[in-house]
């Protein structure tokens, strides 16, 4: 799998599983598992995850899946690259650690690997800054990060981190279907070497039944959703994290990151989903 280099060292997967709605319903329980327990063994390492998920409950859906993988042998632990995230309205300066510490209990581990404030709340930027700055420090997180922020808040996050760890990631809502973050925040992105983390990359399996794009995915020989995901990872700078729960779409969207997309096709995408020719706002679902 390709990797992206993180501006605080290390690398990470171009292609996750993402866990929203996951760990809501008890009786679902056993089959996401066996879900996040099966990505792991086809080979994803980067799995995003968050405190707002089933109140914990997906958290809690992943660190059985890592606690069987682990102990069967399919992985290890420093090859798996669990991201997770703290809700606005815990990230104080002392409520931030005392969230984490409830996100590594649920997932059993003792180490986040990217740790990301879900979106911009109430609580002071700088008191956030310098808790997951404290959180880095004391080892009980690889990397923190941001999540939903425009480059507006990327300018202003950039004033407040001072000498302490950099950003490692943004991770925002960006799919063929909301291209708005190509125009400003991802070129913004770039020249600072901060990673794009693409959320809702199938629009939230919406373009999985997409006509233009089915159309143009069969003459390629994929699935519209292969073909989504693959335009987001051809992005420089981008990984793409889809949820799934079903065995077939876990095994396409694996699959898709070995497709290389050549130049018509892109430019056959850029003429169906067109890049925004101005500033929109950051799109959040
Ligand atoms: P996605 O775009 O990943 O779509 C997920 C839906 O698409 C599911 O219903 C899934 O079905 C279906 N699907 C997956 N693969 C295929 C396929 N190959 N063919 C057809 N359908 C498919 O939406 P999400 O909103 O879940 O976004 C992905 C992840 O991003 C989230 O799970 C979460 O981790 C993160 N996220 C972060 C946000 C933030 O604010 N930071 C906001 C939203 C999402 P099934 O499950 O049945 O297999």
């Amino acid at each position: 799998m390709r990797t992206l280099s993180l501006p605080t060292g290390g690398e990470m997967p171009v292609l996750g599983l993402g866990t929203w709605r996951m760990g809501e319903d008890v009786t679902r329980h056993a089959t996401e598992v066996a879900a996040v327990r099966e990505a792991i063994g086809l080979g994803y390492r980067l799995i995003d995850t968050a405190e707002m998920y089933g109140e914990g409950g997906a958290e809690t859906v992943v660190g059985q899946a890592v606690a069987d993988a682990l102990r069967a042998g399919d992985v290890r632990r420093d090859e798996l690259f669990i991201v997770s995230k703290v809700y606005p309205h815990n990230a104080s300066r002392r409520g931030t650690g005392q969230a984490c510490e409830r996100s590594l209990a649920r997932l059993g581990l003792d180490r986040i690997d990217l740790y990301l404030l879900h979106w911009r709340g109430n609580h002071p930027l700088a008191h956030t800054v310098e808790a997951l700055h404290e959180l880095v420090a004391a080892g009980r997180i690889g990397h923190w990060g941001v999540s939903n922020f425009d480059t507006d808040d990327m300018e202003e996050l950039a004033q407040v981190v001072g000498s302490g760890p950099a950003c490692a990631a943004n991770q925002v809502y960006l799919s063929l279907g909301e291209r708005g973050p190509e125009f400003d925040l991802l070129p913004w992105q770039r020249e600072r070497g901060v990673p794009l983390m693409a959320y809702s990359p199938i629009d939230q399996g919406a373009l999985a039944g997409d006509e233009a794009l089915g159309r143009l995915a069969a003459e390629l020989g994929v699935s519209a959703a292969q073909l989504a995901l693959a335009a987001v990872m051809a992005r420089d700078g981008v990984a793409a994290i889809p949820k799934a729960v079903r065995s077939a779409h876990l095994k396409e969207n694996w699959a898709a990151a070995q497709l290389q997309l050549d130049a018509a096709t892109l430019s056959a995408l850029d003429h169906i989903y067109p890049v925004p020719k101005r500033k929109t706002p950051l799109a959040m679902i």
